[in-house]
């Protein structure tokens, strides 16, 4: 597959924006703060990583009571470029964490337990990494690593 510079801020901005009215009816403050230095520097599919984008910000929104923020940060190191999102909700206990993205793994009553599924597949083809820490009762951050334009083909 060949992937396309694409903007990683701008693509954030329109999930944010896709997400906004179920954020503000919780209260909740989606913050972006990925400088253009990060954002022109990786190569993917906009769609797909649009859906990683989705998946995690949702699940960040229904964790989270009312009022709070997330985090979507952006930075460059080691020759990556590395997005974290930080949530303010309740953390993943470690028995959960080992289980996350396993098909169909879900605590929610209506979930479907794909959404990280889909998100760890797309990553991986975009031969990036994904993991995930947790503070009980403090919250849970995604990290998103992705290679540099220049390492990508
Ligand atoms: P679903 O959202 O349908 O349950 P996901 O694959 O998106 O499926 O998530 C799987 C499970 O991971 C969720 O049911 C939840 O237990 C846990 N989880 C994911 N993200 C978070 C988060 N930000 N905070 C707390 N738990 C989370
Ligand atoms: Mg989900």
């Amino acid at each position: 597959t060949t992937y396309k510079l694409e903007n990683i801020f701008t693509l954030v901005s329109e999930v944010k924006v896709l997400l906004e009215t179920q954020a503000i009816m919780k209260g909740i403050n989606i913050e972006l703060d990925i400088p253009e230095t990060v954002a022109a520097t990786i190569k993917c599919n906009a769609t797909q990583m649009k859906q990683v984008f989705i998946n995690i910000l949702k699940n960040a929104i229904e964790a989270m009571n009312e009022n709070g923020n997330i985090y979507v940060k952006g930075h460059i190191k080691a020759n990556k470029a590395i997005i974290k999102i930080t949530d303010e909700g309740p953390g993943i206990p470690q028995n959960i964490i080992k289980k996350l993205g396993e098909p169909f793994f879900t605590t929610k009553e209506t979930g479907t337990g794909l959404g990280l599924m889909i998100c760890y597949n797309i990553i991986e083809h975009h031969k990036g990494t994904i993991s995930v820490e947790s503070n009980p009762n403090k919250g849970s951050t995604f990290t998103i690593t992705l290679p540099l334009k220049e390492n990508c083909d």
